[in-house]
This record gives C-alpha cells, structure tokens and sequence, in this order.
C-alpha cells in the first residue's frame, strides 16, 4: 500500500516551514564527482516529452546518463530499466520518491511532468538531496517557484529549468549580437508560437497548466526577447522587461477553451528602450522570432522546434559551427556539468522565476483591459 499523499497547499506550507527547521541532507559536490564519473539521472514523468526527447538524449549525453524512473507504473518503470539497462531498485512512484535520499546511483531528478506538479515533484527530489533540472514553466505561480527555490537552497541542492534553446547555437548567436554585435542593440523584438489543440489534454485545463499557451508556448517567446534585449548579459537570470501589456483573443471555441485563455498578445518594453510584441495561441499557426537592431536584423522561423531552425539575418545566414543532433543533451549535459564543477547553472531556477513573474504580469494586464503591469523580478 502507498503511504497517504499530501494535499499540494500542504506539501508546499510543510516544506518550507521544515526548510527552516530541519539539518541539512546529503550534498553531493564537486568533491564527490571526479569528471570521468557520469552522473545518475532518474526522469519524473514518462509522458510525450519524456520518452520522444529527454529518453534519446540521454543516449548521447557525456556527463549523465538515465539510471532510474519515477513513474505512476511499474511495468512502464520495468520496462524503461531493461531498455535503459539500470537496476529495478531505481525505479521509484510519485509517493515514493522520497527514498531517493538512501539511493547514490541518482544524483539528478529531470522532473517532466504536468506543470502543477512541479512544485511537488521539485520540493520531494530536493529534500532527497538530488539536484533538479524541472520542465517549463518551473510552476504555475511565483510563490510556488519560491517554495522550490527555498528548498533547493535548504538543501544545497541545484535547480535548472528544461530551457533547450538557451544552449542552442542560434540563440548563443542571438545572445552575442545582443551583447555588442555588429547589428547595434536590438530595439524591435516580433514574434509568436502557436499551434491547434483539438484534443482535451491536461493542456487546456487551468488546474493542471496554470494557463493557456501564454505558459506553454508562449513563454518561448519570452526568454527569446529576454536573450535579445538582454545587452550586458550581467543580469542573465534576472533580467526582465521593465512592463507589459497584453489583451487576450476573443475566444473561437469557448466551450473547449473553458477555463485558459484560447490566445494571446502581449508587448514588452525594457529599460534599454526595445520593445517587444508577441503572440500565442492554442488555435492558429505560428513560429517565429525577429531582433531588429539599427544596423542589422536576425529572423528565426521556425524558431522554436527541436531540430532544423531556419536563421537568417541582414548579412546572410549566420555561421554558428556545427549544430548538435539533440538541443535536450546538449542542456543536460551541461547541468551535469555544472553539477560536477558546483556552479550554479546559467539557466538556474531564478530565471524559471522571472519568467513566472513576467507571465503574472501579462495575465495581470490581460484581465485589466490591458493595463500597463509595471514589473519587479
Ligand atoms: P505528457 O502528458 O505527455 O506527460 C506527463 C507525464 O506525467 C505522464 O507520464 C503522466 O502519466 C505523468 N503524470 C503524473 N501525474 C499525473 C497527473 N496527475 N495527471 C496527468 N499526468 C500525470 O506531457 P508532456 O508533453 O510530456 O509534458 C510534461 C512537461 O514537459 C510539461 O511541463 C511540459 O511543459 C514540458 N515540456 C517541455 C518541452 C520542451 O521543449 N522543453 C516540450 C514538451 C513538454
């Protein structure tokens, strides 16, 4: 029999009242991982993204590799640990993964699971003593990605967030124009992702997405703009817009979009004066990203897929070298990179965070007609 589970409101109240209280746990760092030792790492959650992307990925990583599950099916986990070759006695449920902390073989849980369980999912993998790397959006709300961040801290734990494209040698180009490129600082920043839901999935449900497109896909759009309009670089994880406005798309199919937003537009104005407009949407089609700078521009399209971005810019297509076969394993690796090396990632859990408070903001404004949200990460 599975222990009894707490409610979310009190898994969350009573960790972080044990987060001030209790002795700290098991930390493994630089110390304990000499490089040539490839991390263990247990994906929580075995859906769509987990098995198309993470599971091959983790293949081809150098500084990992997949030692164990946590899964709401044994034969799934049985069956994932003949294919992947690790021991049955890494093969954990939702309820028990606390049990992690008597495990070494695990020192990552890659939490891949429906965003209203990641806080959940985080706080247990963190008080186990794992690092975390957790799928966007790190949570629906900022306090809940404030409870997690605690935890990680309390327990000296690292958390990253499953943030692909940031490693991706596109948006590293999109990053170098950005801070002093040839083109002069982007001032104009375009953009959208959507695409139709006609299924109902966990998705469309505001319980379990916390929103619409805006946290799904939208927030693509988000951290490309961050990364463009970002021109020091000094404030990688923090640096937000100073406002935003948005107005939400009357919706088309109300009776399927009962409780998220169908679409939505937003704008977004930084201190150093670009302005960004973008777009979202659960019922169209869309995938692109434009910086434009005085003295040049660059345009993704598609911008945000897995594989096969097109980039072109005001000089051509850009030379970025060689482009890896898997965005997930490149992201991964260095995490466990990091986590060998103890440093902090560059896609750390407070950037998860800025982005919830910049998603805050745009709902904010989309439910006061617009209104300009001013914004304190
Ligand atoms: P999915 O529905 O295919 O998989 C979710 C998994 O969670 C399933 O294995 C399901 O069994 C499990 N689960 C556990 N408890 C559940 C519950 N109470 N209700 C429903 N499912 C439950 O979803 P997905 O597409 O794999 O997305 C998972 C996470 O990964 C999401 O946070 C999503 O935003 C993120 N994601 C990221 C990318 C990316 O490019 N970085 C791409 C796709 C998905």
């Amino acid at each position: 029999m599975t222990p009894p589970q707490p409610t979310r409101r009190a898994f969350l109240g009573k960790a972080s009242l044990a987060a001030a209280s209790l002795a700290l746990q098991h930390r493994p760092f630089a110390a304990d991982n000499p490089p040539d030792r490839k991390l263990g790492i247990a994906l929580c959650g075995l859906g769509n993204y987990a098995t198309g992307q993470l599971a091959p990925a983790l293949r081809r990583t150098r500084h990992c590799e997949l030692r164990g599950v946590i899964t709401g099916s044994p034969e799934k986990g049985r069956q994932w640990a003949r294919e992947f070759g690790f021991s049955e006695r890494n093969i954990y449920s939702y309820a028990t993964m606390s049990r992690l902390i008597d495990n070494p073989a695990i020192d990552i849980v890659y939490v891949v699971t429906p965003n209203s369980l990641h806080p959940e999912h985080v706080i247990a993998a963190a008080w186990a003593g794992k690092h975390v790397i957790c799928e966007k959006p790190l949570a629906n709300t900022v306090s809940e990605c404030n409870a997690m961040l605690a935890a990680c801290r309390t327990n000296g734990v690292r958390l990253s967030v499953g943030y692909r494209l940031q490693f991706e040698p596109h948006y590293r180009e999109l990053k170098r124009l950005a801070r002093g490129g040839e083109f002069g600082t982007f001032s104009r920043l375009t953009g959208g992702l959507a695409f139709t839901i006609n299924r109902r999935v966990w998705r469309v449900e505001k319980a379990m997405a916390g929103g619409g497109p805006l946290m799904d896909i939208g927030i693509y759009c988000i951290q490309a703009a961050c990364m463009a309009a970002d021109s020091t670089g000094a404030n990688h994880a923090t640096f937000a817009p100073v406002a935003v406005q948005a107005r939400e798309h009357p919706k088309k199919r109300p009776d399927f979009f009962r409780d998220v937003e169908e679409g939505i537009d937003w704008r977004m104005e930084f201190a150093g004066g670009a302005v960004g407009e973008f777009s979202t949407s659960y019922n169209a089609g869309m995938d692109r990203f434009r910086a434009e700078a005085p003295k040049g521009w660059i345009e993704l399209a598609p911008a945000f897929q897995y594989g096969d971005l097109r980039v072109t810019t005001s000089l051509g297509a850009p030379a970025v070298g060689e482009i890896p076969p898997s965005q997930q394993a490149v992201q991964i690796d260095d995490f466990a990179l990091c986590v060998k090396e103890g440093r902090e990632s560059s896609v750390s859990g407070e950037m998860g965070r800025r982005d919830m408070v910049i998603i805050e903001a745009i709902y904010k404004s989309a439910a006061e007609n617009g209104r300009r949200i001013e914004i304190k990460v």
